[in-house]
């Protein structure tokens, strides 16, 4: 292992390394070395031929009055921690090395470094891209590795390897934590030990966050104002801010989906301290929200929906429902469209306009509408020209279809008692869209539930589907609807498409008003 301080040298060390065809892995530091920054070092090492750790306490990403002065050093320490590793090089350049007299050229991130951490620390930002910039040029990394620790700081560099057209790929290595949930920090050495037990505050109001979105509430507001209750239970503790954002934008969130990042940063006395989590579905390991977060799409709209927890949540309320369990034609799969279909085909929940509901899945798999991706059989050729749309890759622009019943009935009457369930559940599925403003209702099973679940008429005052329908092609109704926010819904109430002997002439201009 070289100790290397020039910045020739290790140019001149990352040239021989390319020259050879060795790929680089760069993992940057402040140095104080802990087991956060070790495991950047395992992966760096497990990737990469030749591995560079630097070590740079950077006095452009401190602000006056900041602890520059007294952060832990301790590069003999770091070596010899880093010699268990077997790297290649330690580059420890001192500050007038990297910012000789003269120096002058400082890279300025945009928006994304001005929240949080930037807004916290005024020009924090400027010196962590400055000085990664410089590194990245130096070392000439085919990977440089990041904590998820400093999430914002990873989402800042991210940023800037694509504006600047940089060609190192970066990994980011979940948080490393001690058993009692902190996460490891050289700035942990400052804490007493009673300042230390306060520290973990912030883990635990991440530990809330995680358990209420796993429960199901996806809430954003309520979540904060819990996780402050967890912070201000101890009176040491000072949060600067908490914060449920989306990964890409860092923009705070209404609603909690899969790979919201919940940001908390807490004075302990005069401690500063950061951590994270990410938020995703119950049992779903750390890599796996890492990589949900980090590919998640940047939402620019703010009416966008990203189907997530909500929907997880959803989902798992129906496959863990037992409340049919004692009539016994009745069976509970998961329901396919939930479970397999709804991220897949509809990527913005907030694109659906119209739900149609039909009676029951059909338990042909063949037929199944999702699996086939709408492939026209009898039922579908009838259901687009009652739509008036062309294909599936039109249908899902605006419509979903989904069923009275969540499971499946071997006997053509339903009982009352499982269809008020399965409409349940219906409004908690219809809920995930927040731009409904329509139903489309196939069939004699279909306006029975409507009208009894959703609508909550009494049954002696629902009258027989022939006499509803008359003679007419379809009947509309109006109504507001508690499950949908009470915002003004459209029912349309139609023949089944492919049962029975009438139908229904096609809605296609009725829609479009
Ligand atoms: P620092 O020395 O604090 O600048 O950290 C150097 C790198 O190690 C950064 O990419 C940090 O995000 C990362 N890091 C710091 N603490 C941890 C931790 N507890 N778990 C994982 N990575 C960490």
């Amino acid at each position: 292992m070289r100790l290397v301080t020039a910045i020739s040298e290790m140019k001149a060390l990352a040239r021989e390394a390319r020259v050879q065809g060795k790929s680089v892995g760069l993992v940057p530091t402040m140095g104080a070395l802990h087991k956060g920054h070790l495991s950047l070092v395992r992966q760096a090492k497990q990737q990469c031929d030749i591995v560079v750790v630097s070590v740079f306490v950077n006095p452009t990403q401190f602000a006056p009055g900041e602890d520059y002065d007294r952060y832990p050093r301790d590069l003999d320490k770091d070596v010899s921690l880093l010699g268990d590793y077997n790297i290649d090089t330690v580059f420890a350049p001192s500050a007038e090395e990297m910012y000789p007299e003269g120096f002058q050229t400082f890279v300025e991130p945009g928006p994304l470094a001005a929240v949080y951490e930037g807004a916290c620390r005024p020009g924090h930002f400027r010196g962590v891209a400055t000085v990664v910039l410089k590194l990245l040029n130096i070392v000439q990394p085919d990977i440089a590795y990041f904590g998820q620790k400093d999430f914002q700081q990873a989402i800042v560099v991210r940023r800037l390897v694509e504006d600047l057209n940089l060609s190192v790929r970066l990994v980011l290595c979940p948080i490393v934590r001690d058993d009692d949930g902190l996460a490891v920090s050289s700035r942990n050495v400052y804490l007493s030990r009673d300042q230390r037990k306060s520290a973990l505050a912030l883990s635990q109001s991440l530990r809330k966050a995680r358990e209420l979105t796993h429960a199901g509430e996806t809430d954003a507001n309520r979540i904060i104002g819990e996780m402050q209750r967890v912070l201000q239970a101890d009176p040491r503790v000072r949060p600067d801010y908490v914060a449920l954002v989306s990964p890409a934008t860092l923009q705070p969130v209404a609603r909690v989906t899969a790979g919201t990042i919940a940001l908390v940063a807490a004075r302990v006395d005069s401690v500063r301290l950061l951590d994270n989590t990410i938020l995703g579905p119950a049992g779903t390991s750390q890599d796996e929200l890492l990589q949900i977060a980090l590919s998640a799409p940047a939402v620019t709209t703010t009416d966008a929906r990203v189907p997530g927890i909500d929907a997880e949540a959803v989902l798992h309320k129906i496959e863990n429902c037992r409340d049919c369990a004692a009539i016994s034609t009745i069976l509970l799969p998961p329901r396919e469209f939930m479970a397999a279909y709804l991220k897949r085909d509809y990527p913005d929940l907030s694109v659906v306009r119209a739900a149609v509901i039909g009676r029951h899945s059909t338990a042909r798999p063949e037929n199944s509408f999702y699996r086939s991706s709408g492939c026209p059989n009898r039922f579908v050729t009838a259901l687009y020209e009652l739509l008036g749309v062309e294909d599936f890759t039109e249908f899902k622009k605006r419509f979903i279809l989904t069923d009275i019943i969540r499971c499946h009935a071997s006997g053509p009457r339903i009982p009352d008692r499982a269809l008020r369930n399965c409409t349940r559940h219906l409004r908690n599925e219809l809920g995930l869209f927040p731009n409904l403003d329509t139903l489309i209702v196939l069939g004699e099973d279909a306006y029975f539930g409507v009208q009894q679940f959703l609508l909550e008429r009494p049954a002696d005052q629902v009258q027989p589907f022939s006499a509803f329908m008359g003679s007419h092609g379809w009947v509309e109704e109006h109504a507001e609807l508690s499950f949908l926010d009470h915002r003004p819904i459209r029912i349309f109430y139609c023949h089944h498409p492919s049962l029975g002997y009438q139908h229904s002439p096609s809605l296609a201009s009725a829609l479009a008003e």
